[in-house]
């Protein structure tokens, strides 16, 4: 007997997550929370369209964090909304993403990777995950001070150029920067499963549509005293609203599929952390903050390291967390509130 199309997956959805057949919104929520346990409670706002989280960040104000070494050859820099992570190798750095604009990459991204004890003449990659202004911001300075190569995906490069000079996507109202942020000249097109190999480190990219066409992943292999890890970076966080892509943004259908398939190729390759440049949303702050607490303090655990069947439980609850998205009438996705005009800003 032929399934119906639509069947097979969402059956497959349910195991675990709902008695009934066809799960709902409510089931998928559940089976996140019950995913998240404490490990993750302070990601579960990606399953609330109406969580406050961002908005109340962004309305106190952001902070710089760091510059602070998550591991031997790994550091976070930039602010408590948004950040750029360094991978040190033995021939020169590789970043992800660049900073919110020309001013943060200057003020902020150059003189923190001098605080590390790096050289920024030494960047040779910068990978930007996706073709939003508060990743690719920077890039152009990073560029210019250091000779890197941008890399994004095709579709987000695609994305970037159609962007209009002043238009909010370009020149969004976030605290005093309020200047245009022309995107990075056309430069590296990464393609999905692309090795790059610098020094004594590769790291594995991968093209992970769904918060934007062309979203950009990574696994990052890393260092702590004779240990070595993997960390799996998802390159975008926020949902869509849409079930197919819009052109500024990825589609729910997607993202799931990414994610999914993201978590497969990270358990493969033995990942047993996660991190993310929006430093709010896998508690990368949190860890920060616990790794500058301890110090030198000599067999402090690295809050970074999960072990690979956390990651596979993390992405997991992601999963239901976008499951339970695609199933809300579309109307009542909301975007997680962005800094936009001052006018919009008024109104919240
Ligand atoms: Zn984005």
């Amino acid at each position: 007997m032929r399934k119906h199309w639509l069947m097979a997956p969402l059956a497959l959805a349910c195991l675990g997550a709902c008695t009934k057949g066809v799960p709902t919104v409510e089931d998928e929520v559940a089976e996140a929370t019950r995913l998240a346990g404490e490990d993750f409670a302070e990601s579960l706002f990606i399953c609330d369209p109406k969580s406050t989280k961002i908005a109340d960040m962004l309305a106190e104000g952001v902070e710089q964090l760091g510059p602070t070494w998550a591991f031997d050859n790994l550091a976070f820099l930039g602010n408590s909304f948004v950040g750029v992570w360094v991978l040190n190798t033995s021939d020169g750095l590789i970043l992800f993403d660049a900073g919110i604009g020309e001013a943060d990459a200057r003020d902020n991204i150059v003189p923190g990777i001098k605080k590390l004890g790096l050289d920024p003449e030494d960047i040779r990659y910068v990978f930007v995950t996706h073709g939003h202004w508060d990743h690719y911001g920077g890039a152009a300075y990073l560029k210019q001070i250091s000779g890197a190569q941008i890399g994004l995906g095709e579709a987000d490069w695609e994305l970037m150029a159609r962007l209009e000079p002043g238009s909010l996507a370009r020149a969004p109202y976030f605290g005093d920067d309020l200047a245009d942020r022309p995107p990075p000249e056309r430069d590296l097109v990464v393609a999905d499963g692309t090795k790059i190999k610098l020094g004594d480190s590769e790291v594995t990219l991968l093209i992970t549509p769904g918060h934007s066409p062309g979203t950009l992943s990574a696994l990052i292999p890393v260092r702590q005293g004779d240990k070595t890890h993997v960390m799996s970076l998802l390159g975008g966080t926020a949902f869509p609203r849409s079930l197919e892509p819009t052109g500024f943004m990825g589609g729910l259908r997607q993202f799931e599929a990414s994610v999914e398939r993201l978590r497969q190729i990270s358990q493969e390759a033995g990942a047993d952390g996660t991190i993310n440049t929006h430093p709010f949303v896998d508690g990368t702050t949190r860890k920060l903050g616990e790794i500058a607490a301890a110090g030198e303090e000599a067999g402090a655990a690295n809050p970074f390291v999960l072990g690979s069947d956390k990651v596979s439980r993390y992405y997991s609850m992601f999963l239901s967390c976008l499951r339970a998205a695609a199933l809300r009438p579309m109307g009542a996705i909301e975007l997680p509130p962005m800094p936009s005009s001052p006018e919009e800003k008024g109104k919240e």
